[in-house]
């Protein structure tokens, strides 16, 4: 890991670089165009082509959808021990998300109008969920719960094939548990493409969801507005803030963990007081890393996108931490300084407290979705939820009564904005 000491000169440069924003390289970018613009002429045509070119299988409109038996005999494929595991999952996350649901109201206005808001389920939404590297079967579930709980009628999805255009069981019997019974084997951004402009075989979908590598965020970003999109949650990242208290081994785990995706894009930030501190944790990566599967791509991702800063006061720290904006924040700090830096950083898209909270709980159990911002669009987006699926209509209803109330504010503002037809339609009604 790079370090950077505050306070040095040029600290604060340094940092915006080890963390810029979210912005697509240019040649991703170009990839993305191009992709989208051949699904809109092509539809299935160009999907079959850029999935044999990126994930190398050969499908057809016959085997592109995953068939119902294939899905409803997945989880027979499980062990027991993994088949309670997806339960528990879908359990904590469902009991998360179900606190977090809207309720409809209504009120009086001032006027003496009642007011209020409506919430539905969005029509149909299309969830992604990657497998470019490795399944992931617990990114299933922290979309599909989400969609169900919403009500949202119709739930597709899509997911990447393999090279023999299989999709992981594992997968498969999350999608099955969690109640989803339209899949896609599609990936990337054609996948993205087809879900947002719809073809013969994937009818289009009102809003997209879900993470991914850094060519499905482009694609997120450049297909808003023709579709919905909850957020960009990209590459994973941990920011771990550490102290003289801190198990140096905890730490060197939790960094390794979100390290091993394997995109080679994750990010991973450390802020401790000391270089003795973080000379320990170098050193537990380095021995803890000889055993792990994904060794060189948790090492390179360490390399190439792992800084750590020196900082001890808390001020600076929380200030630090919250232009960084992590996906995941980790507090392995002593309890007083958790308490204040929990208060003062505001741009985590989770903030996991304590030595005994790895990220990995809130990745696979704890309850709040894991799709969660990156890249620093924590500063305006917060992690996936329930109200993601639904629409919220607002309600207003006057009387006679109070619209006499409401005739002094609507006649001076047609006054001021010049529109006379305004004030008209409402004064007709005070006429009458
Ligand atoms: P992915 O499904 O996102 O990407 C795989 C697809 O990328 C392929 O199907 C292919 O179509 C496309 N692709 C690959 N190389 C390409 C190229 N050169 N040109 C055009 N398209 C190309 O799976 P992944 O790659 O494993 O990435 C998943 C990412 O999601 C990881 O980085 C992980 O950290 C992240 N993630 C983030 C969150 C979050 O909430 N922020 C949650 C879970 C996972």
């Amino acid at each position: 890991m790079k370090i950077l000491e505050y306070g040095q000169p040029g600290f604060a440069q340094k940092l915006k670089r080890a963390c810029p924003s979210f912005r697509a390289a240019d040649e991703i970018a170009e990839t993305v165009r191009t992709v989208i613009a051949d699904v809109e002429r092509e539809g299935d045509k160009a999907v079959f082509r850029y999935t044999e070119k990126f994930d190398k299988a050969k499908l057809t409109a016959r085997t592109l959808r995953v068939k119902a038996d294939e899905l409803s005999a997945a989880p027979k494929t499980l062990t027991t021990a993994q088949r309670k595991a997806i339960k528990e999952a879908i359990h904590c996350v469902k009991d998360f998300h179900r606190k977090t649901m809207p309720q409809s109201w209504h009120a009086k206005n001032p006027h003496g109008a009642t007011v209020g808001e409506a919430f539905f389920p969005i029509q149909r939404v299309g969830l992604y969920v990657p497998g470019g590297q490795v399944p992931l079967v617990s990114t299933v579930i922290m979309s599909a719960v989400l969609a169900k709980l919403a009500g949202c009628p119709e739930v597709a999805v899509c997911t990447p094939p393999g090279k023999d255009g299989s999709v992981s069981p594992s997968l498969l019997a999350a999608l099955h548990l969690c109640g989803v019974e339209e899949v896609y084997k599609i990936g990337g951004v054609q996948a993205l493409a087809a879900l947002a402009i719809g073809t013969k075989t994937v009818p289009a979908v009102d809003k997209v969801f879900g993470p991914g590598n850094a060519y499905v965020m482009e694609a997120k970003r450049a297909l808003f507005g023709r579709v919905g999109v909850d957020l960009l949650p990209g590459p994973s990242e941990v920011l771990i803030i550490g102290d003289s208290t801190s198990n140096p081994a905890f730490i060197a785990a939790d960094l390794l963990a979100q390290a091993e995706h394997g995109t080679g894009k994750e990010k991973v930030f450390l802020i401790v007081e000391s270089r003795e501190q973080a000379a320990a944790i170098q050193a537990e990566i380095t021995a803890q890393a000889e055993t792990l599967s994904h060794r060189d791509a948790a090492l390179g991702v360490l390399k190439h996108h792992g800084f750590c800063v020196i900082a001890s006061d808390l001020e600076a720290i929380a200030e630090i931490a919250n232009y960084i904006a992590p996906e995941h924040l980790e507090l392995q700090v002593k309890p007083d300084s958790r308490k204040i830096l929990a208060k003062k950083i505001t741009t985590a898209g989770a903030m996991l407290i304590g030595g005994e909270t790895p990220t990995v709980l809130g990745d696979f159990t704890a309850g709040p979705s894991h799709t969660l911002p990156t890249d620093r669009t924590g500063r305006f987006f917060g992690g996936m939820q329930v109200t993601d699926y639904m629409r919220r209509t607002s309600i207003v209803e006057y009387d006679a009564k109070s619209i006499a109330l409401a005739w002094p504010v609507v006649r001076a503002f047609a006054e001021m904005e010049q529109l006379d037809a305004h004030g008209r339609s409402l004064e007709m009604r005070l006429e009458k």
